[in-house]
């Protein structure tokens, strides 16, 4: 299979924002393919930086993707209008930041907020994904102004309520009709959420766009118990040529630490370096 390989900046950060430019160094000396990097950061910085960022990358042959999941005051599922309007105007901002760097794929959690729970009192979830939907049509056609492609990422129920599973993610991408918007697919959310992580991948098929991996615990692909030769014979059947980008969070502290819940340091005694470079080199054997 002829997948690129990536991972994501977030792995060595504890917070956030960070400086790309020694992650860009550091993924293409480890081997990888792809550096993601988030999505707002990007959208805030100069064009001046983004074209150094952009050269930089092409210099080592690292190809770049961008995630995001929208801050609670840009959410555009959201029932307050100047909240919605400013979650269309963030992904707008982001689409016009990726253009300006030759466009490519935003993934994450683009429909929504994140995290975000259905409202204390609320049971029905259409409301919000109405609003969501018909925001995300015209952000969309913005997006495909700037050759950018929108992956919506399925997340599991304890980040967001809007799409739990593939099925639903599925049925949103229909909602929205374009072409531009794809699934986002990841092994962690799915372990919680799928029946069978292989049926998901299936039935997602030409709709994947982008693929996350990490393990159970969120450890580097290689420790856990999510089945990766059968999830790389699934990728392998619907023809997935697309990068499959590893998402690891080890490291407890700062905002990364207290967003992704890690209380404990699953990194204790390993070096985050070599266990990047071990898990690329397994995911290449899984993927071949
Ligand atoms: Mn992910």
């Amino acid at each position: 299979m002829m997948n690129s390989i990536g991972i994501y900046y977030a792995y060595w950060t504890r917070e956030w924002d960070a400086d790309f430019h020694p992650y860009i160094d550091k993924v293409a000396d480890l081997g990888f393919d792809v550096l993601e990097i988030n999505a707002g950061t990007a959208a805030r910085m100069t064009p001046a930086e983004r074209r150094e960022l952009r050269s930089h990358a092409a210099d080592r042959g690292i190809t770049l993707t961008y995630c995001i999941g929208l801050a609670p005051d840009c959410d555009i599922a959201s029932p307050e209008t100047q909240v919605a309007q400013r979650g269309e105007a963030c992904l707008n901002q982001i689409s016009t930041a990726v253009g300006e760097m030759g466009g490519g794929k935003v993934g994450g959690i683009l429909y929504g907020a994140w995290p975000m729970t259905l409202p204390a009192g609320d049971t029905d979830r259409r409301p919000y994904l109405e609003r969501s939907i018909s925001i995300m049509r015209r952000a969309a056609r913005v997006a495909a102004d700037h050759n950018v492609i929108f992956n919506l990422e399925v997340v599991n129920r304890f980040e967001q309520f809007l799409m739990n599973t593939c099925a639903e993610g599925i049925d949103y991408l229909n909602a929205v009709g374009a072409k531009n918007v794809r699934l986002l697919l990841d092994t962690f959310h799915m372990n919680i959420e799928e029946d069978f992580i292989e049926e998901a991948i299936l039935r997602a098929g030409d709709h994947l766009g982008h693929f996350h991996i990490g393990e159970n615990n969120r450890m580097p692909p290689g420790y856990g118990s999510i089945p990766w030769t059968r999830i790389a014979a699934a990728l392998r059947k619907i023809g997935y040529t697309g990068d499959v980008v590893m998402e690891p969070f080890v490291q407890p502290g700062g905002q990364v630490g207290a967003d992704i819940r890690v209380y404990r340091d699953l990194s204790a005694g390993l070096d985050l370096d070599s266990e990047a470079r071990k898990a690329l080199h397994f995911m290449r054997g899984v993927l071949k």
